[in-house]
């Protein structure tokens, strides 16, 4: 195992970073989480490269810059990393790629907390601890935005007044991205098909999106400005009347700030089941017989699948259905209730084939008879940012 001219990936959330140390070949990495951060019990739990973990305790509170301080000294820093590519969750209009950082590109990330207040903050943090501690490491941000700025305007564009969009930048713009890309991508390679491919990809996890992908660019995608927009979620609502904030806040006096709550985190699986966000959860209730349970499945299906038919009107052509993310990779039982609606598509799977698909397996459960492909992928969203950023640098 070498981990010669690495490069560092940082997820840096409001109180958590999530890091990864990835060689040139992106087969060795060293991974870990610091949480809790601003906490008195602030933490980093990590992995070394010999799969051995350490835990280890912040003091002062542990800031970001505390945090990133240890991970660069003591955790990693026998490894010199060569650069730091960044998860910035909003990219706006203006970035369309992964972009190397400097003063200017740092400015428009904090200018764009306005589209994503919770995640830019945080990640324009970690950029200028970064900076603070060590000023010649290169730092890249790779958006999760910025994969899906090659949708066309029909796709991309609310039907609200024009000046909203010119004047204020309100449109459709995806998230994701990074996740959507990687395993696009390696859909395109593992499938014998020649040619241009079509791909829908289904990334679904806590939070989840579609993506239709034509010859690697991202034609539509579900979530909006937000990432409430789109598919049920764990938590998140996906797509209601947009109406449902007037009718909440007349008939119960529900506040917007009360409505975004409710929609973004006591909905979704949870919202419906009333038991749980977590798929895992839900599948043993609806064995032992849970109704709420059996339906927040069902509407978890249905929609996944409608926007899979929805989305082969944004494809020249369908190649297959790629599915991510912790329900997509591990899953079999809800990907078989999705493949199930697309019959009219010619969907023909592989009972055996799927069921065989989880924890990290990579592989095709469609029959040799079926019109369209269905691929299970694991997303590798580090070793899309490493591979990203070190293309940016010219490394
Ligand atoms: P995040 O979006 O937070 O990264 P993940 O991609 O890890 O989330 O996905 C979490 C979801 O994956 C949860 O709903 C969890 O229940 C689901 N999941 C994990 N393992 C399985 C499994 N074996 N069967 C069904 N669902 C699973």
């Amino acid at each position: 195992m070498s981990l010669q001219n690495p490069t560092l990936v940082l997820n840096c959330g409001s109180s958590s970073i999530k890091y990864a140390l990835i060689s040139e070949d992106g087969e060795t990495r060293i991974e870990g989480l610091a949480e809790a951060l601003g906490n008195a019990d602030a933490r980093i739990k990590h992995k070394n490269l010999d799969g051995s973990k350490v835990e280890i305790n912040i003091p002062n509170s542990g800031a970001h810059t505390e945090a990133l301080k240890i991970i660069l000294g003591e955790l990693i820093g026998e490894y010199k990393p060569v650069a730091v590519g960044h998860r910035v969750v909003h990219g706006g209009d203006k970035f369309t790629k992964a972009t190397k950082i400097n003063a200017e590109v740092l400015a428009h990330i904090e200018e764009l907390a306005s589209l994503a207040p919770l995640h830019n903050p945080a990640n324009a943090a970690g950029i200028k601890a970064i900076n603070e501690l060590f000023p010649q490491l290169p730092q890249v941000a790779i958006f999760d935005t910025a994969f899906h700025q090659t949708m066309p305007a029909h796709a991309y564009r609310y039907a609200i007044p024009k000046a909203l969009y010119e004047e204020h930048h309100i449109r459709r713009y995806g998230f994701h991205g990074t996740s959507h890309a990687y395993v696009s991508n390696r859909a395109s390679q593992l499938t014998t098909k020649d040619g241009k491919h079509g791909w829908i990809v289904a990334h679904l996890g806590n939070g989840c999106s579609a993506t239709a992908v034509y010859d690697g660019q991202s034609l539509d995608t579900s979530m909006g400005i937000t990432p409430l927009e789109g598919l049920m979620m764990g938590t998140r609502s996906g797509d209601v009347d947009p109406s449902l904030h007037a009718l909440l806040n007349r008939t119960l006096g529900l506040s917007i700030g009360e409505i975004d709550t409710l929609l973004n985190k006591q909905s979704g699986l949870l919202g419906v089941s009333g038991i749980s966000n977590d798929m895992r959860n839900l599948e043993q209730a609806d064995k032992d017989g849970n109704q709420d349970a059996t339906l927040a499945l069902d509407m978890f299906a249905y929609r996944v699948a409608k926007y899979i038919l929805g989305y082969t009107a944004a494809l020249p052509e369908l190649t297959g259905v790629v599915f991510t993310g912790g329900i997509g990779e591990n899953g079999a039982e809800m990907r078989a209730k999705i493949v199930t609606h697309l019959k009219h598509l010619g969907a023909k799977f592989d009972t055996a084939k799927n069921a065989q698909l989880f924890r990290g397996a990579e592989g095709s459960f469609h029959t040799a008879d079926s019109a369209l492909e269905f691929w299970v992928i694991p997303t590798d969203e580090e070793y899309q940012i490493a591979k990203e950023t070190k293309e940016v640098l010219g490394l």
